[in-house]
């Protein structure tokens, strides 16, 4: 049995800027600065990664992330009800798929409630049995142990883990972790970038690659 990790962005659908376009509402709301999070980079980074960022390039001293999570939330919302939002090919069936060959669950920089909400939008949240978050962690690194704890705690089984992302950090927080590194070519990364990062299986989305991701 396999535990597969699905990141969110890029990988399970993309928000068509909804995200950063919440962050840049939410910062500007509670702090008079626009367009903070416009020379952020959010591929394959953790909320508090990118909101530590802002700050930074912002020149401001950093603030608990908790207020502007909450004033990120309904802006989120908001966004998301604009229908910007597209899921990737293939992302449904490898999900059909997957799930009776082990556990279903994330690995994801979001924090739990905007990958709850992102997810929801698309009817996709009660696909994945658990998750690692931004909530556990400012660096993708640290969390496919976080994951696998919380499978163990579930009394799941598996005996390896598979890491899906779309971005070179995906990869390097599989190797991190120990895990297999699938990357997709359906995020923002490039094909040489990707390439670069050695994952073990690069596909160009979930359809076309469905079968090489299920003979790992
Ligand atoms: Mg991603």
């Amino acid at each position: 049995m396999t535990l597969w990790l699905y990141d969110i962005d890029g990988t399970i659908l993309s928000t068509g800027g909804a995200g950063r376009s919440a962050l840049n509402e939410a910062f500007e709301a509670l702090y008079g600065v626009p367009q903070a999070f416009a020379r952020v980079s959010f591929a394959g980074r953790t909320d508090p990664g990118i909101i530590a960022d802002a700050f930074q390039l912002a020149e401001m001293e950093p603030r608990p992330h908790g207020e502007l999570i909450e004033a990120y939330l309904p802006r989120l919302e908001r966004r998301l009800g604009q229908g910007t939002t597209v899921v990737h090919p293939g992302v449904h069936a490898a999900l059909d798929a997957t799930h009776p060959m082990g556990v279903n669950a994330l690995l994801t920089g979001n924090m739990e409630a905007g990958a709850q909400r992102k997810l929801a939008d698309v009817g996709l949240w009660d696909r994945f049995a658990l998750g690692a978050y931004g909530d556990d962690s400012p660096f993708r690194n640290d969390l496919v142990p976080v994951a696998e704890t919380r499978a163990r705690q579930a009394g799941r089984q598996f005996s390896r883990t598979v890491v899906i992302g779309d971005t070179p950090a995906d990869v390097a927080c599989a190797r991190a972790g120990g895990a297999i590194a699938v990357a997709v070519l359906t995020g923002w990364s490039s094909r040489e970038a990707l390439e670069a990062s050695e994952p073990d299986l690069l596909l160009e989305d979930l359809e076309s690659g469905l079968d090489a991701l299920l003979g790992l």
